[in-house]
């Protein structure tokens, strides 16, 4: 018999192979592993905790905007806070910087502390070291690569702390912003895509850039949303966490996914792939029953952020993305895998 070749391990099942362990303090971790925040509840109070690391060559150019790099870092993490309906309170920064570069530094600190005091959000704590040196046989030293790790805290009463497994049959499915844009600026950058006219440049680097976390808006939906997760990996990637987490199937309604103008100027394959399976866009995923729409559009309203009806919940398994004919759409797009790609 031929010896069974196992199949490359992808981020997800890593995490849960080698990682994803009983919880010994129950009383305490409200949601651990698999969730946008670990909860952890202290009396009426429930802090939530989450971790991202951006990695020079991997989440950014080396050569990008420092102040960019400096706002993304500390808005992916509180994107998370958004999800679970935490309000931002500290965070700590753990840096590994290939040199002391005092103008690259002055730029980071300016784009980390515009974002963290936008939201009261202090700096506790951290780690700084210099990132190693590798000496390959023949060629000059290279440092690096530059890695930032922010972990963020944020609370919430505790009765209003939310996950990705509260989704019911028959919920609303919303979507905050517009998706693709940053996915269409990765492409557009790496020459994969034709046709993005000068004038719409900037604009989505900026969505690749500079995302807007949804904090106002994670906090009008406490109460309203039943489940939420942030968009980073792909729409299609994160509905699917959140539809496995709450154990139903969704149908999303492909016109009705919200996408800016200048994605809309691309062929629909090219939409597709950045909205459905691009990632990075950082908006909230949530779930709502469908009595309450007036008031979904009301935290949409005292928030400015807009949000879009894309589909429903429904019973059973798996997602089913369909036309304006209501014939489906192609979805072996995948999201983002760090170990699939
Ligand atoms: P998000 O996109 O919301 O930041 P991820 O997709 O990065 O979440 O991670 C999925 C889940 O796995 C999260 O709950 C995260 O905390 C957890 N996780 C990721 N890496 C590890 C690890 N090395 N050890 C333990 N938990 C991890
Ligand atoms: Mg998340």
């Amino acid at each position: 018999m031929a010896p069974t070749v196992p199949p490359p391990l992808g981020e997800f099942e890593l995490i849960a192979h080698f990682f994803t362990r009983a919880s010994a303090q129950r009383a305490l971790v409200r949601a651990g592993i698999g969730d946008d925040c670990a909860l952890l509840d202290f009396g009426d109070a429930t802090w939530a905790i989450t971790s991202d690391m951006l990695l020079a060559g991997r989440h950014f150019f080396a050569d990008d905007d420092a102040e960019a790099i400096g706002h993304k870092a500390l808005a992916v993490n509180l994107s998370d806070l958004a999800a679970a309906g935490a309000a931002p309170r500290c965070f700590l920064l753990a840096l590994a910087l290939p040199a002391a570069d005092e103008a690259w530094l002055t730029a980071f600190a300016r784009g980390l502390f515009g974002l963290a005091d936008a939201f009261g959000c202090e700096l506790i704590g951290g780690d700084t070291t210099r990132a190693p040196t590798t000496l390959a046989a023949s060629a000059e030293p290279v440092a690096g690569p530059l890695t930032i790790c922010i972990t963020a805290l944020g609370d919430v009463p505790r009765a209003l702390a939310r996950r990705r497994s509260g989704a019911q049959v028959g919920d609303d499915l919303w979507l905050s912003g517009a998706v693709g844009d940053a996915a269409l600026a990765l492409a557009h950058r790496l020459g994969k895509v034709n046709g993005v006219a000068a004038a719409d440049v900037q604009s989505i680097n900026l969505r690749l850039q500079r995302p807007v976390p949804r904090v106002a808006l994670g906090l009008a939906l406490r109460g309203l949303a039943g489940a939420a997760i942030d968009i980073s990996d792909g729409l299609l990637a994160d509905l699917a966490h959140l539809l496995q987490r709450s154990g139903v199937a969704a149908q999303v309604r492909w016109e009705d996914v919200p996408r800016s103008p200048v994605l809309q100027r691309q062929p629909v394959p090219i939409q597709q792939r950045c909205a459905l399976a691009g990632g990075d866009d950082y908006e909230l995923l949530f779930t709502v029953p469908c009595g309450r729409r007036e008031d979904v559009l009301g935290a949409s309203r005292t928030t400015g952020v807009a949000v879009n009806r894309i589909g429903t919940i429904t019973q059973g398994k798996g997602l089913a993305v369909l036309d304006g004919d209501g014939r489906p759409v192609e979805t072996s797009l995948r999201g983002f895998d760090h170990f699939a790609q």
